[in-house]
């Protein structure tokens, strides 16, 4: 493509997302210095203006003072508001998709997919809002009723990441609206017309069942606009998606002024492929799970891990696999692989190609960069690396679609590779032996550990994150609404008498 054309296709899909904006209600946006770009061509799709700190400190204040009321509505009224929402989801679904799409590269499908997470966990949370249940247990005194209490907490800011720009909102929003506390969003600033479009169906949704739009606000910018968030001792809790570095830097600072933090921070996910595996199954899960998502997802499988028995056949097959999947615009039907987020991202990945090489790793495919639509568009063929040991480089999380390949012979040693990383978000096993698979579960060290699929792809209603450096949080499903409330424990005394625990007496 020429650059002229180039400009010309960037220009259509910057007024293919107007449209879409329009189309999901939200106006456009004040030109600024913040740009909407799109990965598909690298160009821009709008310009518009971050949130100053001033707007910032605003915003979350009057999230402050609408979380006084809402804290108060029961909570299945609340679910009206995740209700209607949910609906609206649906009506735009497509729209969303695409916007979707546009901004992070992801294919239609995984676009669709993403949305669809997003009307699941509006589901599960509407449910939710009759369940949040305490315990109550036995007190040691007499005429004493001893129990829990779940109460809302305040406000949550939610910090987000390029790469699920509106699951990990909803994620958080739908539960944190039923528990009755208020929402601070700070999307990456990769993906900001994804956030406003999600902003505007939530304001349409409370508008129309009556509840009060500023339960919900949108701060736009980058990592500064964050830190104010990170910062703010009015935010009750603070949830952050993103780079093991961004956790590292947020946390401190969080637990420095006493607030919450759930963190959802980086993945360097392993598979372990036993000598009983289905290896027609196994292959399949690999490939979607590595190279989906062009390897930018948190799940991502980053690591194969698999008996020396099989690692040839294994590899050869999956660069079979791997020279049928389609490169290419995520627009395109048929397309699975879309463009990297940015030329940073792939300068890492060609860093990290050129270090395997050098550690005694052979590149068996992939890696290449397709120049497909323009100089600033970011096409790679996933690859496949071979690799002698797990070296520094393969400890590390590269977010781009390098899938490196160990071997073992023992599986408490695969066991122990898989575990030796600083990451501990998700895990799999490919085997047909029961016994092995029970001690895979028992023995990884991540939050997620699966039996014949890949590492990606949750569903909703489980509960949703990693250990170690990925940093311990879980979100939607299960019980993870328990991050978003505050439990009271609560005793009752209806005897006319003041027993004192533990047999004190006292005077
Ligand atoms: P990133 O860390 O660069 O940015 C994530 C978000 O944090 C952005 O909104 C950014 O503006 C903000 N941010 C960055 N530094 C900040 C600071 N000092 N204070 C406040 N906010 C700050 O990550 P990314 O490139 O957008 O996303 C990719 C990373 O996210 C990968 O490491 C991936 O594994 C991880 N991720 C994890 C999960 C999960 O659930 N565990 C999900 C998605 C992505």
């Amino acid at each position: 493509m020429t650059h002229t054309v180039t400009e010309h296709f960037s220009e259509q899909l910057g007024l293919r997302a107007r449209a879409l904006l329009h189309g999901l209600g939200a106006s456009v946006p004040e030109p600024g210095s913040l740009l909407a770009r799109t990965p598909i061509s690298g160009g821009t799709l709008l310009p518009l203006t971050a949130d100053t700190p001033t707007e910032v400190d605003a915003a979350i204040g009057r999230a402050a003072v609408a979380f006084q009321s809402w804290r108060t509505v029961p909570a299945p009224v609340r679910a009206a508001l995740v209700r209607r929402l949910a609906q609206l989801l649906v009506a735009h679904q497509g729209e969303l998709a695409e916007l979707v799409t546009l901004e992070a590269g992801k294919i239609g499908p995984e676009a669709l997919g993403e949305v669809q997470e997003m009307i699941d966990v509006c589901e599960f949370a509407i449910g939710l809002s009759r369940q949040l249940y305490g315990v109550t247990m036995p007190s040691e005194r007499p005429g004493h009723r001893l129990m829990e209490t779940w109460h809302p907490l305040g406000v949550v800011g939610v910090i987000s990441a390029f790469n699920f720009p509106v699951a990990v909102w909803a994620w958080n929003t739908a539960i944190a609206l039923v528990c009755g506390d208020t929402v601070v969003w700070k999307p990456s600033e990769t993906t900001p017309l994804t956030a406003l479009a999600c902003h505007t169906l939530l304001h349409r949704a409370a508008v129309d069942v009556g509840a009060d739009p500023e339960v919900h606000q949108l701060i736009q910018g980058d990592a500064t606009v964050g830190e104010a968030l990170v910062d703010d001792s009015r935010v009750a809790l603070l949830s952050a998606t993103g780079s093991v570095r961004m956790g590292g830097v947020v946390a401190p600072r969080v637990a420095g002024r006493f607030g919450r933090c759930l963190l959802e921070l980086g993945g360097n996910n392993a598979a372990i492929v036993a000598p009983s595996a289905d290896l027609e199954l196994a292959v399949r899960g690999i490939v979607f799970a590595a190279a989906g998502t062009a390897g930018q997802r948190c799940t991502t499988l980053r690591r194969l891990i698999v008996h020396s028995s099989i690692a040839d056949r294994l590899v050869e097959q999956l660069a079979a696999a791997y020279g049928q999947l389609r490169v290419g615009n995520p627009l395109d039907e048929g397309v699975l692989v879309g463009p990297l987020i940015s030329e940073r991202a792939f300068t890492s990945m060609q860093k990290a190609l050129s270090r395997a090489v050098d550690e005694g790793g052979e590149i068996i495919c992939g890696g290449e960069r397709i120049d497909l639509l323009g100089p600033d568009a970011y096409y790679v063929r996933p690859s496949v690396v071979r690799m002698p040991a797990q070296t520094e480089l393969v400890r590390e999380e590269t977010f781009a679609p390098i899938l490196y390949v160990l071997t073992y012979d023992d599986i408490d040693a695969a066991i122990a590779l898989n575990n030796d990383v600083p990451q501990g978000l998700s895990s799999s096993i490919f085997t047909l032996d029961q016994r092995e698979a029970e001690r895979f579960l028992a023995g990884s060290d991540c939050g997620i550990a699966n039996v014949n699929i890949g590492t990606s792809g949750a569903e909703i209603g489980g509960a949703f994150g990693g250990e170690k450096n990925t940093g311990g949080g879980r979100e939607s499903g299960s019980d993870s609404w328990k991050a978003y409330m505050r439990r009271a424990t609560n005793t009752v005394n209806y005897s006319t008498e003041l027993p004192l625990a533990q047999g004190i007496t006292f005077g």
